[in-house]
This record gives structure tokens, sequence and C-alpha cells, in this order.
């Protein structure tokens, strides 16, 4: 397949109504990337961190790099930052170290979260009641409980929700996206993975959002305008966009 050009997957997101597009980091090369990206493109702004896969690359000098990236005029947010024990790139203690450093670099800055958990919902939990109370946090992909569900939006804290909505298997993310208030609901992509339904295998592109607000749709019983207007409201009000 022809790799597609930056402007044509921008260009087909707008004209799907998808007109504002947050690109997040992993390490310093993607975030150096991303704002390149964002200088080039009026409606495309930066969430700059260390994923929990590349914590072990957050030494003194890239904490440095990482800060002076974290104030660039289009940069939100700092994320992804979280802790991943699915994968353990990263080993757990490094990964929570570099969760915590992160975490008060958000304080620092004053900026909102972008959470990655996955297999880690307890640490993660722990973590962010120790270091997040009262901050806008996001939970991207959002994988946990109905339980871990309810103190999130006891905390005031964001669901991402993204293509696995659309999954058959979503069982507990469908009863999640059910009890949640649609005023704590951001739409994500997770460009290029968790393509939505019936897209499941290409690349994951910001024009297939609509498939999400959709189901979502069903889901709460609303008009997919609905949930359009809500989610980009939420979305305006956590990261200080208009
Ligand atoms: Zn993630």
């Amino acid at each position: 397949m022809m790799k597609r050009g930056l402007k044509e997957v921008i260009d087909d997101a707008r004209e799907k109504g998808v007109n504002k597009i947050i690109t997040i980091g992993v390490d310093l090369e993607s975030c150096k990337k991303n704002i390149a990206i964002a200088k080039r493109f009026d409606n495309v702004y930066t969430a700059i961190g260390f994923h929990p896969h590349d914590s072990k690359k957050m030494k003194e000098e890239e904490i440095s790099l990482l800060e002076e990236m974290l104030t660039y005029s289009k940069n939100v947010a700092i994320g992804e930052i979280g802790l991943d024990f699915y994968y353990n790139h990263s080993n757990p203690e490094i990964q929570k170290e570099a969760f915590r450093k992160q975490l008060d670099l958000a304080n620092k800055y004053d900026l909102p979260i972008i959470i990655h958990d996955r297999d880690a919902h307890q640490d993660t939990v722990k973590i962010l009641a120790e270091k997040a109370r009262g901050k806008k946090v996001v939970l991207h992909c959002f994988s946990g409980d109905i339980h871990m569900a309810k103190w999130c939006v006891e905390e005031g804290f964001y669901f991402g929700i993204g293509g696995v909505i659309t999954f058959k298997n979503a069982h507990i993310l469908s009863k999640v996206v059910q009890e949640i208030p649609l005023e704590s609901i951001l739409l994500e992509t997770d460009s290029p993975y968790l393509t939505p339904h019936p897209f499941r295998g290409k690349p994951n592109e910001p024009q297939y959002i609509p498939l999400i607000a959709e189901k979502i749709a069903q889901l709460k019983g609303k008009t997919v305008r609905d949930i359009a207007q809500i989610s980009t409201e939420n979305a305006f009000q956590v990261f200080g966009l208009s």
C-alpha cells in the first residue's frame, strides 16, 4: 500500500469534521517530529512525553530536552506517560520512576496529563492519587473496569475512547461508556493502531473518529451530533483550545 501523505490525512480528517488534532509523543525523536508537524499545520497540536516503553531512555539530559519541548507554544499536554506491564519494554521500577518524574513536570508547567495504562491499573491509580489529584487527566484508551472508571469520574478525570469501542468483544468498555458521564469523554485514534470497525487492519487515521462517535451515540442513546459537540467541548476544556 502507498504511504499516505500528512496533508492528505489531515485534509480527509477535516472533510469528516475532525478539525483539531493532537499528535502525541513517545520519546524525544517522536516529540521533535511532532513539533515540526504542528509548526507546519495550523490545526495540529502536540503532547510531549516519554511512553512507559521508552522510560529507560529518560536520563538527565533527556529530561532537560523534554522540559524545553514542554514549553513549546502549541504543546497542550504531557503524554503519553504511565505504565505498561503487558510488554515491560522498560523495567517496572524504571517505569514508575519516569511516570512520577513526568507528573512532577506536569505540575511544574501546569499541563494536562495523558495517561497510558496497560495491565497496570493498580499502580496507575496509586501514583495518580499521589501526584495528579485536581489535575486535568485523560486516561487514553481506557482499559480499566467499572470500579476504576468510577474512581476516575470522582476524581474529575477524563476518558479517551478509541476504536476498541467498535470491536465486538468490547463488553467491559461498553459498560464503562454507558456508566460514565458524557462530560468526561474524549475521542481519540491511537493512530496507527486500534483502527475502528469496519476498517480494522488498515492504519488508523483521524478521519475514522466519527465511527467512534457513532458507537458512543448508540450506547448513550444520543445523536452523533451530540457526541461530536460534547466531546469537542470536553477536549477544548481539557487542553485549553477554542
Ligand atoms: Zn498508549
